[in-house]
């Protein structure tokens, strides 16, 4: 074991470059820079508990869900969205959002709780239980607006007026995502212009942070570094984040081409959780582990503990009963960089 090894914690060996990100034979041995540089730290919203249940057929009661994000707590995450506010008659599997806020055990870490908000009354629900941050959605386009919110693109800007103005007034950060940004399923391209001029009237009403999301899975790389470039030039002093699907294998791949745009904020599904509305069986949001693998891998840290991470992963697919679509739960990670190992856990 050599110097190299060590990992930022001064621990030793593979578990502690698994962890850190900071001991790879990728930074070791000289590999020469990516073409584009890439954010030495990556930011991660684990959507898991929210986006990820919300789109599994399984019914999960809220023991469960409140297990799941306590045992996320402790790894590391700058945030995790536990929670949805819309009205329980529209999405049945959140009605317990108070409920869940209430088990969060906020000793287990320092890990930021977000809820989503469709509305005013959703804002005020959320704050009263006591988020740290709001997380507004709305579409890219007419049609996907009306179908996934049951309301015009206009209609969506006027509650989220209302919904940033009580939220700056609160003092708390609200993120509005923009769905749908890159490929819509029922108007196809989405031209860069009308996301870039929704953004820009995002930040015009005071949004902390504007995420691009591809529900769908419709992005491709060239496509997501172009749009991500255009936004920092014509919507600049705004946080920029990126909510990828891996409907279509090109999750990985969109999520550096965000990266190489100077993306450091992404959002993660433990296990790969969720799914597409538009594409039944098909898989949902990028997966955590696999994502936080890759970065570690390539020597940017996370500040997520991936060992530990797989094993909340791999106990929550055995409470689920189902399979989660994640790769690294099968293959295992790669410790030293050098050989797959499905043993992690004989650490
Ligand atoms: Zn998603």
């Amino acid at each position: 074991m050599t110097a190299a090894r060590e990992g930022a914690d001064g621990a030793v060996g593979s578990r502690s470059a698994l962890a850190t990100g900071t001991a790879y034979p990728s930074t070791e041995h000289g590999e020469v820079s990516l073409p584009s540089p890439v954010p030495e730290r990556m930011r991660l919203l684990e959507v898991g508990p929210r986006d990820g249940l919300q789109n599994v057929d399984a019914t999960i009661d809220t023991a469960l869900k409140i297990d799941l994000i306590n045992a996320l707590l402790p790894l590391g995450f700058d945030r995790i969205e536990a929670v949805s506010f819309v009205h329980p008659h529209a999405v049945p599997l959140m009605a317990d959002a108070e409920a869940v806020m209430a088990g969060i055990d906020r000793r287990l870490g320092p890990t930021r709780i977000v809820g989503l908000v469709p509305n005013d009354r959703g804002v005020r629900r959320a704050l009263d239980a006591g988020v740290d941050e709001l997380n507004f959605v709305l579409s890219a386009t007419e049609s996907q607006d009306r179908w996934n919110l049951n309301r015009s693109l206009a209609g969506s800007i006027v509650l989220l007026e209302s919904a940033l103005s009580m939220a700056v007034a609160a003092g708390v950060p609200m993120r509005v995502t923009i769905s749908t940004a890159f490929g819509c399923p029922f108007e196809g391209y989405v031209p860069p212009e009308r996301v870039l001029d929704l953004a820009r009237r995002c930040a015009e009403l005071g949004a902390a942070e504007i995420c691009l999301g591809d529900t769908t899975g419709m992005a491709n790389p060239r496509q997501v570094y172009s749009l991500f470039q255009r936004m920092a030039e014509s919507v600049p002093r705004v946080r920029r984040a990126v909510h990828l699907h891996n409907t279509r294998g090109t999750g990985p791949a969109n999520l550096l081409a965000a990266m190489q745009a100077g993306v450091d904020v992404f959002d993660a599904s433990l296990g790969g959780l969720g799914g597409c509305p538009f594409a039944p069986g098909a898989t949902g949001n990028v997966c955590t582990e696999d994502m936080v693998h890759m970065l570690h891998a390539m020597g940017v840290r996370t500040g997520v503990d991936l060992v530990a991470l797989l094993d909340v992963a791999r106990a929550f697919e055995g409470r689920l009963g189902v399979p989660l679509p994640g790769q690294l739960l099968r293959a295992g990670p790669i410790l030293d960089g050098l050989t797959p190992r499905n043993d992690y856990d004989a650490r």
